[in-house]
């Protein structure tokens, strides 16, 4: 992508204020590569002139736009499952329609992906709920291809085997995978680095984030700095480029305390830098 060089470390921030305000605290962390979420109460029409006039202004590329939902909760695994993505049905029809609108923002602002996380998809390929699944993905791949656009998939509520499988039945060329090394110890969905290795050839984008696996019986980790939990980044990053990926390190940091996660974001830029010289990125 125009703008960015591969490797280079950005930051998903999702837009709840303006766009001034969003690239002013991306910019002050010497970071110019962005993926721009898009939250539920965003207009996506009334906000387009004012992020396509500041983007260049800041110097900013967005390399994609991350949809997230109304109603969407990750407080836990329960709530995850009855609320996130596209696996209950009574969200599905709103939703796809909240992502084509995101999907037509993006395009005006030149950015050729959108990315969410679908919901767990089901084992059982002959399961209702993954045929489910199966077409709902190829509508919106097709939307997304309407812009010349990839759909793309956060990694880590399913194995990397569940979802190369997944990917092969959508056969749909524009569907790619955002890779979050994080989710799957969040979700103890397998080994991120061999995971990695498997989903190697549909990886577009990866989420530089950190987690502690889940304690007993509850199903869902804990997010943590980057390099303080379970994601072995070395590992990560020489496997990246083994694999020749040529995308960004997009540092992801859900923190709600705003002090909090400014020095985690610090803390996790500095980290990544001294990784990168390490394996001469
Ligand atoms: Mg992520």
């Amino acid at each position: 992508m125009a703008g960015v060089t591969p490797f280079e470390i950005g930051l998903v921030l999702w837009a709840e204020g303006t766009a001034d305000a969003t690239l002013t605290y991306l910019t002050g962390f010497g970071l110019h590569a962005l993926q721009l979420g898009v939250p539920p109460s965003m207009d996506c029409e009334a906000s387009l002139e004012p992020w396509k006039a500041a983007l260049p202004q800041y110097g900013v590329t967005a390399t994609s736009a991350v949809c997230c939902y109304e109603g969407e909760d990750y407080a836990d695994i329960e709530r995850v499952h009855a609320t996130v993505g596209f696996t209950v049905e009574k969200y599905r029809a709103e939703r796809i329609e909240r992502t084509k609108q995101i999907a037509k923002f993006a395009d005006g602002l030149g950015i050729r992906a959108v990315s969410c996380h679908i919901g767990f998809i089901p084992e059982d390929r002959t399961a209702k709920l993954y045929e489910e699944m199966r077409d709902l993905t190829r509508v919106l791949c097709d939307a997304c291809a309407a812009y010349s656009q990839n759909f793309v998939l956060e990694t880590g509520q399913e194995s990397a085997k569940v979802l190369l499988r997944f990917i092969a039945d959508v056969e749909r060329p524009n569907l790619k995978v955002n890779f979050d090394p994080a989710n799957m110890v969040l979700y103890g969905s397998g080994d991120p680095v061999e995971a990695l290795v498997l989903l190697k050839d549909h990886v577009l984008s990866v989420h530089c984030k950190d987690g502690l696996p889940p304690a007993p019986g509850t199903g869902l980790g804990k997010e943590v700095a980057l390099g303080d939990g379970k994601v072995d980044f070395p590992a990560f990053l020489a496997q990246l480029k083994q694999i020749g990926y040529q995308g960004q390190l997009t540092i992801e940091r859900e923190e709600p305390d705003a002090a909090t996660k400014t020095a985690d974001v610090r803390t996790a830029i500095s980290r990544l830098n001294t990784w990168k010289s390490e394996t001469s990125l």
